[in-house]
């Protein structure tokens, strides 16, 4: 059997009909197949190669790692330095008072780590979190989810957890003293890239205050540079209790963070009960690759150069059958009137090697969401084969 027959008999999938694509390598914004095929990364995993695929930066810092060490330990119980480090550098991007990182594995595991914050530090049980959120797999992330479809094959999930509307003011009175936390992505990234304004995050922010409700701000997927500021709550002006990252944080490895401060974060651990244990959390090569890629975003400038991008795709998108362009930074989903031309359009442009993609909770966007390292040249190529690609489907 080769591969793609593997795949298809022995691999747990995902989804009913995957890309089964067979990739060979990947070097910056491109992707090759057995047969050197390239393809120009327009999703990065999903948000994940923001500062492109195998940077040099990233593989040195891997290689020096695992010529030291890998796993020793569960984590937090020894001094390890590229997780210290990392948690360190983190703080120093963040306001003083997010000062505490937990490292984890992935963006379902902060979550859950959330979640378990907040619960532990208010005595608390309820859990409001927005219509078409998306917060992970795992059952807790699962149970802050805003698509019933998703939930459904599962339910019970956890008690005491409900919707309000994104970017919605009317439904903060939901908001009381029995609500432990508020979980909200920045920006919306599954439901189509969806965006709120200042004055919501200034009000939510109040009625949190009010009630002793935790702010949890996901930024799993907007975070680390993606929108345009190192952190996607800086375009708001408003500070969450607890902070979500994952996926770009890693430069390609699986990490993940809850960030919260240190007194906060002291209600997870003290006794009688622990509160968060993580046999891989905040894996040394891991957070030596974050580390690397972290400082990458800082030295290359590539978050300055991300609204001059945007704006390129903006400009450059224009065609009668796109309904929208919604972006923040280089997030972006591009709109059209049905699920089946964008189907068509996006297998076209897998054919004309493009990888762009679907939303879990809107189906007639496609996802754009490059490497910040996609050159202009790169953009108007990319978006040359778009239009192309809607023309012919169309
Ligand atoms: N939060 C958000 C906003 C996400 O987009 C995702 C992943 N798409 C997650 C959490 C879950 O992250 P992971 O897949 O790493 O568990």
């Amino acid at each position: 059997m080769n591969n793609r027959q593997l795949f298809l008999q022995h691999l747990g999938q995902t989804s009913e009909s995957p890309l089964a694509l067979e990739i060979e390598r990947a070097e910056g914004v491109y992707m090759y197949d057995q047969d050197n095929k390239a393809y120009l990364d327009l999703i990065s995993g999903i948000g994940v190669s923001t500062i492109g695929h195998r940077h040099p930066k990233v593989v040195e810092a891997i290689k020096s790692q695992v010529d030291r060490h890998l796993h020793l330990m569960v984590y937090g119980e020894f001094v390890t330095a590229p997780q210290v480090q990392l948690a360190h550098a983190i703080t120093q991007t963040l306001p003083d008072s997010l000062d505490n990182v937990f490292l984890v594995n992935s963006g379902s595991e902060a979550t859950e780590g959330a979640l378990k914050l907040a619960k532990r530090h208010t005595g608390r049980s309820k859990v409001l979190s927005c219509c078409n959120a998306y917060h992970g797999a795992t059952m807790g992330a699962l149970s802050v989810a805003g698509g019933e479809s998703l939930k459904a094959p599962f339910l019970p999930l956890l008690p005491d957890t409900h919707q309000i509307g994104f970017g919605s003011p009317e439904d903060l009175e939901q908001i009381d003293d029995l609500t432990a936390a508020v979980i909200i992505e920045t920006v919306q990234g599954e439901a189509g890239v969806r965006q709120t304004d200042s004055s919501y995050f200034e009000a939510l922010r109040a009625r949190c205050n009010k009630t002793g409700t935790l702010l949890i701000f996901d930024e799993v997927q907007c975070g680390f540079g993606r929108t345009g500021k190192f952190w996607a709550f800086e375009h708001y002006g408003v500070t969450p209790d607890i902070l979500l990252c994952a996926k770009g944080m890693g430069g390609g490895m699986p990490i993940g963070a809850f960030i919260s401060s240190k007194n906060i974060m002291h209600d997870l651990t003290h006794d009688p009960i622990l509160g968060h244990i993580t046999t891989f959390g905040g894996h040394p090569v891991s957070a030596a690759a974050s580390l690397a890629t972290l400082r990458v975003l800082q030295s290359e400038q590539l978050i300055s150069q991300v609204a001059e991008k945007e704006a390129l795709f903006h400009s450059l998108l224009k065609h009668e059958q796109i309904i929208e362009v919604r972006s923040k930074g280089l997030m972006m989903a591009v709109a059209f009137d049905s699920f089946e031309r964008l189907d068509k359009i996006i297998h076209q442009l897998l054919e004309d090697g493009i990888l762009s993609d679907w939303f879990l909770f809107c189906d007639n966007a496609m996802r754009i969401a490059p490497p910040l390292t996609i050159t202009k040249e790169e953009i108007k190529m990319a978006c040359n084969k778009i239009l192309q690609a809607i023309d012919i489907v169309c």
